[in-house]
């Protein structure tokens, strides 16, 4: 196992996120899929680590009411679903990096995620392979900018400037996907956490 997760573990569980460290992606989803249960609404923020786990999947296959906006719905429709997610009784989302002070850095081009990390759903359900490790919160804004947003922004199609760059420009393109930074110190009085951290490298 690596010893830097379960470190992080710990400083999350101080910070009063209950976390759990799983060997790989596998016993991970089944733990989740085993707590979620049937008939629940899901939310879920975009998430490469989430998808690895294939949970939409599973979870709509047990009964589950997936909220997900598809491609091409309206402006209006889009919003609609970011609240009803927002208030969902599980929201799945992944940071962008974890700090080994167990805090959590959320990148968002919309902020519907950042929101529904802070409050809202009955659970929330982040998820985190080691690659989103990292010592201090300057470097997990630079893991965000420079290694998350590009990887994001190849993967959207978005032209944006740190593509060709290799690296953040801070620019001001009407695509930027970098808009609102989220960060969980320690945990909300009012909300209630389970983060899964898994022994593999999951999403960017
Ligand atoms: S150049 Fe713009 S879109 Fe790219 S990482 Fe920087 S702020 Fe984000």
């Amino acid at each position: 196992m690596n010893e830097n997760l379960l470190l992080t573990a710990k400083a999350l569980n101080e910070n009063g996120f209950e976390t759990e460290v799983f060997e790989n992606s596998k016993t991970a989803a089944e733990n989740i899929i085993k707590n979620v249960g049937l008939k629940k609404t899901l939310g879920f923020g975009g998430s490469m680590s989430v998808d690895a786990l294939n949970l939409k999947e599973k979870l709509s296959a047990a009964g589950n009411e997936i909220i997900k906006p598809g491609p091409g719905i309206s402006k209006d429709e889009k919003i609609k679903l970011w609240l009803k997610a927002q208030n969902a009784d599980f929201y799945f989302a992944s940071p962008q990096a974890i700090t080994s002070k167990g805090e959590m850095i959320f990148l968002d081009a919309n902020g519907n995620r950042g929101a529904a990390v802070i409050y809202g759903p009955k659970k929330i359900i982040l998820i985190a392979g080691y690659n989103k490790l990292v010592e201090t919160l300057d470097d997990g804004l630079w893991r965000a900018r420079n290694i998350a947003a590009i990887k994001n922004n190849i993967r959207l199609k978005k032209d944006n400037p740190c593509v060709p760059a290799g690296k953040c420009q801070d620019c001001s393109s009407e695509n930027r996907i970098c808009n609102v930074t989220t960060i969980l110190s320690k945990k909300p009085w009012m909300s209630n956490y389970k983060v899964v951290l898994v022994n593999e490298e999951l999403g960017y």
